[in-house]
């Protein structure tokens, strides 16, 4: 009889959880103690879910952990990116210049501000903007370069911060993927001019629907405010030409963070650090048991180089079917969910290949918005991006363990191994991938109610 549990063979995998979520269980995310519950009732009870002394508290603390000196708290990490976008100076008729492959809201709301977003293609090893292909997209028009720490990997800020100085353009970081991380020992999102990050629930930085936007930039960050936080657009910034238009946001946007988010999010950073650790510790001791093993590479950084991969949020592996007689990595990852392992191929589609990016007149500008207000059609070719439009064939997500917890973690090592040393196997039957693979976006409620 096969060992491969897709033939009848034993289940590498027999660890079922708690499904609770006070650290019990090695998946349920976010950690919620008594603490988080007492700090978010109490401004429940008192009524104050709309006022801003929460959230300034969140942010003074940000920032005294981040290292950066202003730090604003947004309703969501969309609207954080916008404002970012905003206050780095994007309008109409700019380029922003972003990677393909990463969630919609890295990019997608710039085509609200008459900005259009030009793709480049990411490195296949990092999954992030490969600053080798990042130059040549550089025109008079651009203005800022979004750069996202993809799937927790600090992208290679170096290259990128030389060739922005280089022509002048700002760099934005989306840190949504890694809050906290390192890149060569400087935390991610200090390191551009300006960041943004999505503080949502299914996040590793999770407080609920929220996201915060950092920045040293004293223009950066009024200008921010100024676009979708009215309350605090004062006559005492200190943005010359933004003072006499106080009172209103200049975006006509509202972007304030709910305070039961907020209050959250000052429990959650308290024990965020310690947390992460013990998830790096468990993810990396995951692909050290892995070295070597054919078809299969960790993503992930040299922790020696002072790097990091923060919280591990949405972690992928790279896979590598050459090396397994050209197997699909549908059939592979088949093979993982009958061994009990819930891997999934592929990861986020290449945006440049929607139909929002290519045919859509969201605006009524009589042709599609994203070259409205542009002076050239910016719209990528088939095959443009080579990397951002295969990459699903080679990439799958992994376990994403929160406990450092060898008995439990061996046992998915196990699940790999096993498919990995049996591929011929899996070969007959192999249909092959679809010809795309990926989503558009990939979290799923899983919260249940008791
Ligand atoms: C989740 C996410 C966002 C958007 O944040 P929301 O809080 O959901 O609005 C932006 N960028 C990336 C890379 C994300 O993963």
């Amino acid at each position: 009889m096969s060992e491969l549990a897709l033939f009848g063979g034993p289940k590498a995998v027999t660890y079922v959880g708690t499904d609770l979520n006070d650290g019990s269980d090695m998946f349920k995310w976010p950690i919620i103690t008594k603490e988080d519950e007492d700090a978010v009732l109490e401004v429940l009870r008192r009524g104050g879910m709309s006022g801003t002394d929460v959230t300034k508290e969140f942010e003074k603390e940000y920032c005294e952990w981040s290292g950066s000196k202003y730090a604003l708290g947004t309703c969501n990490g969309t609207a954080a990116l916008l404002a970012a976008m905003y206050g780095a100076g994007l309008g109409r008729g700019d380029e922003i210049i972003c990677p393909s492959v990463t969630y919609w809201a890295s990019c997608t709301s710039a085509l609200t501000l008459g900005a259009t977003v030009v793709f480049a293609d990411i490195d296949p090893l990092t999954l992030c903007l490969d600053p080798k292909k990042l130059e040549a997209k550089i025109t008079d028009k651009t203005k800022a370069i979004m750069v996202v720490h993809y799937l927790s990997y600090p992208a290679d800020m170096d290259e990128i911060m030389a060739i922005a100085k280089k022509h002048n353009v700002k760099v934005i970081e989306d840190v949504s993927h890694a809050q906290g991380g390192l890149y060569k020992g400087r935390k991610l999102g200090t390191i551009g001019d300006v960041a943004a990050s999505s503080l949502m629930a299914g996040k590793s930085f999770a407080i609920g629907e929220g996201g915060i936007l950092q920045t040293d930039d004293i223009e950066i960050y009024e200008r921010a405010i100024a676009f979708g936080t009215y309350e605090r657009f004062t006559k005492d910034f200190q943005t010359e030409y933004l003072k006499p238009l106080a009172g209103l946001p200049l975006g006509g946007h509202k972007h304030r963070m709910h305070q039961l988010s907020s209050a959250c999010g000052r429990v959650q950073l308290k024990h965020y650090d310690e947390r992460c650790e013990e998830i790096r510790k468990a993810m990396n001791y995951f692909w050290d048991q892995l070295e070597g093993v054919p078809g299969i590479r960790a993503h992930r950084v040299d922790e020696k180089t002072g790097s990091n991969m923060a919280g591990w949020y949405a972690a992928h592996g790279l896979y590598v079917p050459e090396e397994l007689g050209g197997l699909s990595v549908t059939r592979f990852c088949e093979a993982l969910r009958a061994e009990g392992a819930p891997i999934g191929p592929g990861c986020n589609l290449a945006l440049h290949t929607h139909p929002v990016y290519n045919v859509a007149d969201v605006y009524n500008d009589g042709q599609p918005t994203r070259i409205a207000f542009a002076n050239k059609d910016v719209r990528e070719m088939d095959n443009d991006l080579e990397v951002s439009e295969t990459i699903g064939k080679r990439t799958y997500n992994i376990p994403w363990f929160k406990k450092f917890d060898t008995e439990i973690i061996d046992q998915y090592v196990a699940a790999f191994k096993k498919v990995c040393a049996n591929y011929e196997e899996l070969l007959e039957g192999d249909q092959g991938d679809p010809e795309k693979l990926g989503g558009w976006h990939f979290f799923k409620h899983t919260a249940k109610k008791d």
